[in-house]
């Protein structure tokens, strides 16, 4: 695997080697074959010292905190949007084809997190949920924790229906902010945008959010969308970890 499979952000790349993370693209997904639920040591492309842990998404809220060592022979067989670890050696990842693949990082407080995020899971807070989880159970201060956005369906592509408005008009009373409303009546949600508004909305810092703008829909030679293929070809892996501390 080449390096240029990966999308790396400079915001997680200061304080030398504190974090690894990685936004994946087409092409690294097609080396990895990750089991979903069941802990890998050494995925493709990362060091053979940390364990990858992806899991089933539902669309939903719910995060999943590991807190100890993983084993070969550890399932997790439920459902969690939301992957968030203390423990070094671990990389918590999520798969995605249009929706949003978020990493964050509390170099203070040594924590990571990776979530997923479709308008369901966003218009729900999962972002919001997750940071407050960071808050509460790690202690971190939300203005240190750096949030990365990564690729996903742009607002360029990502056009939605009615049903998809009422909920985010219900969820998110700034919802004009994120949507792009088109001369044919259409509308175009603005992911990205929508899950940085949250993330600011409870305290996150602004200088401290980076997005990958790149639209999935419109690369194809980089990423899978389910939009542009109308099936699900494939997932792209993104995820971020604390790696062993040396000595
Ligand atoms: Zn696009």
């Amino acid at each position: 695997m080449t390096s240029a499979s990966v999308i790396t952000v400079p915001a997680f790349a200061d304080g030398g080697s504190q974090v690894r993370h990685f936004f994946g693209t087409r092409r690294h997904a097609m080396s990895l074959g990750l089991e979903v639920g069941i802990p890998q040591r050494g995925i493709a492309g990362v060091a053979s010292s940390l364990w990858t842990l992806s899991v089933n998404q539902v669309h939903g809220t719910e995060a999943l905190v590991v807190d100890r060592a993983l084993a070969q022979t550890d399932r997790f067989m439920g459902g969690w949007d939301a992957l968030v670890t203390d423990r070094p050696g671990i990389m918590v990842a999520v798969r995605t084809a249009d929706c949003v693949p978020i990493l964050m990082h509390d170099p203070k407080r040594r924590v990571v997190a990776a979530v997923h995020a479709g308008w369901r899971g966003a218009v729900a807070g999962i972002v919001p949920k997750t940071l407050a989880l960071l808050e509460s159970r790690f202690g971190s201060c939300l203005e240190h924790v750096r949030i990365s956005i990564g690729p996903s369906a742009g607002v360029c592509c990502y056009e939605v229906d009615e049903p998809v408005l009422d909920s985010l008009c219900q969820g998110f009373p700034d919802w004009n902010k994120v949507v792009r409303t088109k001369r044919d009546g259409k509308a175009h949600l603005d992911l990205k945008a929508l899950v940085k508004e949250q993330a600011k909305a409870l305290g996150a810092a602004s200088k401290s959010i980076t997005t990958v703008n790149v639209c999935t829909i419109c690369h194809e030679d980089l990423f899978f969308s389910y939009r542009r293929e109308r099936k699900v070809n494939g997932t792209m892996v993104s995820a971020i970890g604390l790696p062993m501390r040396r000595g």
